[in-house]
C-alpha cells in the first residue's frame, strides 16, 4: 500500500531538523573496568570521547543544539562537554537517575519524557553508542516521502555482523519490532538515528518505561513508523573489540574511488568489453593522475562493471591477467591501488552491486574501515554518479574533454 499525496500536503509535512536528542543514561557493563567510574560515552576513540565524535558528526549535519539525556555519572558527561560553547553546539541536559526507587535502571522512555519541555516538534533521537555515517537530508527527505510518527533507521545486516531485530516492508515502512532478535524473517537492525515528532511522547508514561516497546511497538499496526533501511555499516562501543573496529573506521583517511572503463583506460565501445591486455590502453594523463594521488596519500580502489564474464566474452582469469598487467605498470610509475571491486554480474542478474546500485562502494567500504561520505569518486557515466550519491561519496565525472590527471590535480593541489 503506497501513500499519494498531494502537493500541499506535502508542504504542510515538510519538516526540518535542527535539534538532536542523545540517549546517554546506561552504565555499559561490558565496557567494565572503564565504565565502573565513567560513562559509557566518554570511552576513548581515536584521543577523544566517542561522544565527541557524535557531536561532530551532528555539527557536520548542520544541527545547532543537542539534549543529552543523562543517568549514569551524568555530571561526568555534563563536565566534559558543559554548555557546548568550546565544542561550537548548543548542548542541554536532561538528567534522570540511573536508578528508579526499585533499584532497577531507568529506560530510555522515562528519560525522554522526563526531556519533554527542552525538545522541538521534530528531532533526531540517537543511542549514544553508535556511530554512522549520517546524511541526515536523506533522513529528512524519507521522513517527508514516508507519512508517519517516527522514522527509524536500520542497518540491513550485509556483512551479517549482528542479528536483526526489525522488519522492513517493500514501502518503507517497519512491521515488526522483535526486541529478542529471536524472528528468523527479519531485514535489518535497529542502530537509533530516529525521526521523532514530538506528538509520540503522549504514548509515554511519566514512570519508568521503554521507548521502543511503548513507542516502536504501538505505531507498527497503523503503519506509523517508517523504515529506513541502509547498507551501510555502523559501528559501535558496545565492547573493548567493537571500540578498536571504531576506531579503524574513525581514522581519518583520503580515500579515492575509480571507475575503470573510461577513467583510467579508453572506453570499449558500446556492448564490447576490454577482453585481453591487447585491447587495454591507458587513456592519457591517467597513469601519472594514479601516482600523483598515491603520492599525496590517497588510498585508491577501482569500481566497476565487468559484465563480459556473465555475457560469455570473457573468463575470470581474462580480467584478472588484465588487472595483474595494469597494476604492474601503475606500480612502475609509483601508483598504488589497495583494491579493485568488479561487478561480474550479467545487466539482469538483479544483484546489488551492478553501477548504478551501490553495492560495490558498500563492499569496499565494509572492507577497509572506509566512510563513504568522506570519498571522492571519479567515473564517466551517469551510473557512476547514480552509484556515488546513493552512498553518499562526492561524486565526479569526467567531461568528454577533460582527463583523471586535470581533476587530480585540482583535489591535490588545496
Ligand atoms: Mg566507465
Amino acid at each position: 500500500m503506497r501513500t499519494h499525496l498531494n502537493i500541499g500536503e506535502i508542504l504542510l509535512r515538510m519538516i526540518n531538523i535542527k535539534q538532536a536528542v542523545i540517549l546517554a543514561g546506561g552504565q555499559g557493563k561490558r565496557l567494565l573496568p572503564f565504565t565502573l567510574k565513567n560513562p559509557k560515552p566518554l570511552v576513548m576513540v581515536n584521543k577523544k570521547p566517542f561522544l565527541e565524535h557524535l557531536i561532530n558528526l551532528l555539527k557536520d549535519n548542520g544541527i545547532r543544539e543537542v539534549v543529552i539525556l543523562t543517568g549514569f555519572l551524568g555530571e561526568k558527561i555534563n563536565e566534559y562537554f558543559g554548555d557546548g560553547k568550546k565544542f561550537g553546539i548548543k548542548i542541554k541536559y536532561s538528567q534522570t537517575p540511573f536508578l528508579d526507587e526499585n533499584g532497577q535502571e531507568n529506560e530510555s522512555g522515562l528519560r525522554i519524557k522526563n526531556a519533554e519541555e527542552l525538545l522541538n516538534d521534530h528531532f533526531l533521537l540517537m543511542y549514544c553508542d553508535n556511530y554512522w555515517p549520517l546524511q541526515l537530508k536523506k533522513l529528512i527527505d524519507f521522513y517527508n516521502g514516508h507519512p508517519s510518527d517516527v522514522l527509524i533507521t536500520a542497518y540491513s545486516n550485509l556483512d551479517k555482523s549482528t542479528r536483526s531485530n526489525l522488519f522492513i516492508d517493500e514501502n518503507g515502512y517497519a512491521i515488526k519490532y522483535d526486541s529478542t532478535r529471536s524472528q528468523k524473517d527479519l531485514n535489518g537492525v535497529d542502530i537509533g538515528f530516529f525521526i521523532v515528532n514530538k506528538k509520540v511522547l503522549d504514548f509515554l508514561p511519566k514512570s519508568n518505561s521503554k521507548f521502543e516497546t511503548r513507542v516502536l511497538q504501538s505505531l507498527i499496526p497503523k503503519r506509523k513508523l517508517s523504515g529506513y533501511l541502509t547498507n551501510q555499516k555502523y559501528y559501535s562501543i558496545g565492547d573493548m573489540k567493537r571500540v578498536k573496529l571504531t576506531e579503524k573506521f574513525l581514522t581519518p583517511k583520503k580515500v579515492m574511488f575509480l571507475d575503470r572503463d573510461g577513467v583510467i583506460n579508453k572506453r570499449p565501445l558500446k556492448a564490447d568489453y576490454v577482453k585481453k591486455w591487447e585491447e587495454f590502453e591507458f587513456l592519457p594523463g591517467s597513469i601519472e593522475a594514479i601516482k600523483l594521488l598515491t603520492k599525496s596519500g590517497y588510498k585508491i580502489f577501482i569500481i566497476s562493471n565487468q559484465p563480459g564474464i556473465a555475457r560469455g566474452a570473457m573468463t575470470k582469469k581474462d580480467l584478472e591477467l588484465i588487472h595483474k598487467k595494469m597494476l604492474k605498470v601503475l606500480k612502475s610509475n609509483g601508483g598504488k591501488i589497495e583494491g579493485i571491486y568488479s561487478c561480474l554480474h550479467n545487466w539482469d542478474d538483479g544483484c546489488i552491486c551492478r553501477k548504478p546500485k551501490p553495492g560495490l562502494l558498500y563492499f569496499a567500504s565494509r572492507d577497509h574501515f572506509v566512510d563513504l561520505t568522506k570519498v571522492i569518486f571519479v567515473g564517466d557515466d551517469t551510473r557512476d554518479k547514480e552509484a556515488g550519491d546513493a552512498a553518499g561519496c562526492k561524486t565526479i565525472l569526467i567531461k568528454p574533454e577533460g582527463n583523471l590527471l586535470d581533476i587530480v590535480k585540482d583535489i591535490t593541489k588545496s
